[in-house]
């Protein structure tokens, strides 16, 4: 069921707390009228400081005669009352003074009201300061404060304002509970979190909808909820009716806020999504001097292999068009339905029981099964009327703009497809010859497991994506695999040995012998230098003329630590803390904090560990933040700028690191600096904070250059730093001004244009000439090329992923730090991207050699 929304949700505001002190509920208000909620609902605070401050941003509308309370308008028409103490409007005043005007603007944190503490107490009244939503004005309060200590700024509560959709949208009587979540899955609102909504859905008894930018859809029906194209970061409005509507909105609420089964806590890009750009761009660069029949496509599967290729062909199924009747056509779809889903269960490994799960998620479908029931009745066979519905299912998915969504049209061609063989009786599994490359228009999922029993070698599909099923599938059996080949496909003749490149996205055919034998030669070589340089990853990484590079991790959780150890890293050169501060709504506890530092710390043992302060804003929210929505918010308040506007949040990390370290030497590092100004106040707040502990050990004090400025500033930060580390994520997408989030931007991110080649040659000198530690932790330092050319310039660490390390020592130690430098020259004097990174490659694979 498809239908427009009651309402859009239009704006969230973050009230927070006015003043330092304890909050209470407002049940416990020493006073009725406001105990009782008729005033509103809200909390209180009993005052620890003489200070109240603007909890939100809003407009001063009425300032009490006894000075003692303030009312403020939020944009929208929301009102709340900041009411100094109870029952003090008998005080006329004389504790209060007023730092606002009536009609001024004020922004969170202003000053409204001084007041004598001790005055008031002398007085006999309570400093229980209620903070009430006086006039809702369609908005909903959520409480995010428990009780508890507070300080001006904490956030207390939110105000979810709703608005009517359009002139003549009137509320829907169905739904009488309703809020809003931040989808916070990687894929979006894929198959399989759509499955598992639809399944919590199902367990309660009211209407229960999900609403996105004005479309509505059944929560029951994972097909409808993935076809509102729901991608990262989008805000869902849930409603709820029935006798159980709360329950159902907070079960949901909570599924959807959790990942509904995905893994949402890594803040790295998950394997899929990396796959994606880095892929979309050699498609783009590849066939430009590349060697005969080469055709470039998208890697979906890592791996490489030489085979003979095989045509996979299906038999074109013949369905009866002709009804035997309404009953008998909807018995038989009924009976194939859930033989299908029995056949479904048999999923064993991880993956393939979640994607199995999805799709049985799909054949349970009500929405859908009402639909081709629907047909049937109306004179469908069974056959034509599941070809029909699950068709147009799988086009309006691919007409989806989110390119991972859209690919999720193959789940329903698969369903589609098995359920009409079981219908026509026709038990066909695809096969093919052990050692061939499958070349097919595409495949499904479904397909993959009879493929790896008959023992393929490879995939090469013409059309279908990297984050498919079937690609996860295939790389999770270790197959080889290449998607989106288009036409080019073609030409490949059945049976002619055939070069699948599943790292690069590339496919060879028309090979000479001689070529087949160099490609043996090369594959073998890569299948040993990938064992040899597994058999030396715990080995300290000294270039072939004798400089030793450190060769750290990236960490994006806690439980990266250990695979991080085990692949050889010397260190952590970037432990990503944003997994403690999102998906939760509150933050989390200087004692959580410290804890799990001190697990990675100890991980590491002897090796340095820097730990990255927390990098959020706008486009990765904390609920317990009041941060408005922002047009840019790559621009926006993020990285060190929130930091430093939250300062309680900043310091409580800074305290948690110092604790963890203990007597050990600690390294805190902080994201998207931009200005000399932000290390000043960073460096005092750490000086405070190490004063007030009494910390005496070493700490290192270091920043990310990932904004132009800090690269251009180096020399200026390099006096106030003890280490620079080089974000090539966020400086390309900086200095290139392409977003590193849209595919589309994918072909211009080379963290080798020589315009950032020259910042990072910059920010060098200046780490040089003061002698400050260098490191790269962005994903160029695992580009084996770029990572040359780093150390060239002057980079004495490089961090990355813990599956890419023990390949990346290995390069490095067959490099000489000369060839190094000529292939930094050499890429510096390019023109271009594509330039440079010939240049370089040219004059590394001669050193190489020689
Ligand atoms: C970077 O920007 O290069 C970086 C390492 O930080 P992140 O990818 O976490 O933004
Ligand atoms: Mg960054």
């Amino acid at each position: 069921m498809v239908g427009s929304p009651t309402s859009d949700v239009v704006h969230r505001h973050a009230i927070c707390a006015p003043s330092r002190g304890w909050v209470l509920p407002l049940s416990e208000a020493p006073d009725p009228a406001f105990s009782s909620g008729a005033l509103g609902k809200g909390v209180a605070i009993e005052l620890l400081d003489d200070l109240l401050c603007a909890p939100c941003a809003a407009k001063v509308v009425a300032i009490a005669k006894a000075r003692h309370a303030i009312t403020l308008e939020l944009p929208g028409g929301a009102q709340i009352l900041v009411h100094c103490g109870i029952d003090t409007v008998a005080l006329n005043g004389a504790p209060f003074t007023i730092m606002v005007e009536e009609e001024s603007q004020v922004s969170v944190g202003d000053p409204l009201i001084r007041v004598d503490l001790e005055a008031v107490t002398r007085a006999g009244k309570s400093l229980a300061t209620p903070v009430v939503l006086i006039e809702p004005a369609n908005t909903r309060l959520e409480i995010v404060s428990g009780e508890g200590l507070c300080v001006a700024g904490d956030p207390l509560f939110t105000l979810r304002s709703m608005k009517a959709s359009s002139a003549d949208a009137r509320p829907d009587e169905a739904y009488s509970a309703q809020c809003s979540v931040v989808l916070p899955n990687p894929h979006g609102l894929h198959a399989r979190p759509s499955a598992a909504i639809a399944s919590e859905a199902a367990r309660w008894s009211g209407p229960i909808a999900v609403a996105l930018e004005g479309r509505s859809a059944n929560a029951r029906s994972a097909t409808a909820l993935m076809k509102l194209g729901a991608t990262h970061g989008a805000e869902l409005t849930i409603q709820s009716g029935g006798v159980d509507a709360e329950q159902a909105l907070a079960a949901l609420t909570s599924l959807i806020e959790n990942g509904a089964g995905d893994e949402i806590n890594s803040l790295q890009l998950s394997q899929f999504t990396e796959t994606l750009p880095a892929a979309l761009e050699r498609k783009a660069s590849a066939p430009e001097g590349s060697p005969q029949g080469m055709i470039s496509g998208v890697a979906a599967a890592p791996g490489q292999i030489l085979g003979p290729a095989y045509y996979l062909q299906r038999a074109k199924l013949q369905l009866s068009e002709t009804s035997q009747g309404k009953d008998i056509e909807l018995e038989r779809l009924r009976t194939s339905l859930s033989q299908l889903s029995a056949h479904l269960q048999s999923g064993n490994d991880n993956i393939s029981a979640k994607i199995s799960a999805a799709h049985r998620a799909i054949l349970n479908d009500p929405v859908l099964i009402d639909n081709v029931e629907k047909r049937v009745s109306e004179g469908s066979s069974a056959a034509m009327a599941w070809q029909a519905v699950m068709s147009e299912e799988a086009a309006s998915l691919r007409a989806l703009p989110d390119q991972r969504l859209a690919e999720r049209a193959d789940d329903f061609a698969d369903l589609e497809q098995q359920l009409l063989r079981i219908l026509i009786g026709q038990k066909i599994e695809v096969t093919a010859p052990p050692g061939s490359i499958v070349i097919a228009s595409d495949l499904y999922p479904s397909d993959l497991q009879p493929l790896a029993e008959a023992g393929i070698a490879g995939i090469a599909t013409m059309g279908g994506g990297p984050t498919s099923h079937l690609a996860i599938l295939a790389a999770a059996a270790g197959i080889p695999m290449v998607v989106a080949l288009g036409k080019p496909l073609c030409q490949v003749e059945e049976g002619e040995t055939t070069h699948l490149n599943g790292d690069t996205g590339t496919l060879r055919h028309g090979l000479t012998t001689q070529d087949q034998a160099m490609l043996i030669e090369e594959i073998e070589q890569r299948r040993a230098a990938h064992k040899l340089a597994g058999d030396h990853a715990d080995k300290d990484t000294y270039l072939a003329s004798g400089e030793r590079i450190e060769v750290f991790a990236n960490l994006g959780r806690v439980a990266d630590a250990e695979e991080a150890v085990t692949s050889g890293a010397e260190g952590c050169g970037l432990l990503r803390t944003e997994f403690l501060f999102l998906d939760r709504a509150t933050p989390p506890s200087e004692d959580e904090q410290v804890a799990i530092y001190r697990e990675v710390i100890d991980k590491f043992g002897e090796r340095p560990v820097i730990i990255r302060t927390l990098d959020i804003g706008a486009d990765k929210p904390a609920a317990y933040l009041p941060l408005e929505a922002e047009e840019n918010p790559a621009l926006g308040v993020r990285g060190i700028r929130l930091g430093l506007l939250y300062p309680e949040l900043l310091k409580a990390q800074i305290r948690a690191i110092l604790k963890a370290a203990g007597e050990r030497a600690c390294y805190i590092m902080a994201p998207m600096i931009a200005s000399v100004s932000e290390v000043d106040a960073l460096r005092r707040m750490l000086d405070e904070i190490r004063s007030e502990l009494s910390h005496a050990a070493t700490v290192k004090l270091g920043a990310m250059v990932e904004t132009p400025a800090s690269a251009l500033l180096a020399p200026a930060l390099c006096k106030r730093l003890d280490f620079l580390s080089i974000g090539t994520n966020d400086l390309t997408q900086y200095v290139l001004a392409a977003d590193r989030m849209n595919p589309e931007m994918a072909v211009m991110l080379d963290p080798m244009n020589p315009a950032i080649l020259q910042l990072i040659n910059m920010t060098a000198k200046a780490g040089i000439s003061s002698n400050r530690m260098l490191g790269v932790c962005g994903s160029a330092a695992a580009d084996h090329t770029a990572a040359a050319v780093l150390v060239g310039l002057g980079v004495g660490e490089l961090s990355a992923n813990a599956a890419q390390l023990p390949e990346l020592k290995q390069h490095l130690r067959s490099l000489t730090l000369d060839k190094c430098r000529e292939a930094a020259r050499a890429a510096l004097a390019s023109e271009t991207s594509v330039q440079a990174r010939e240049a370089a490659m040219h004059i590394l694979t001669s050193a190489s050699k020689g």
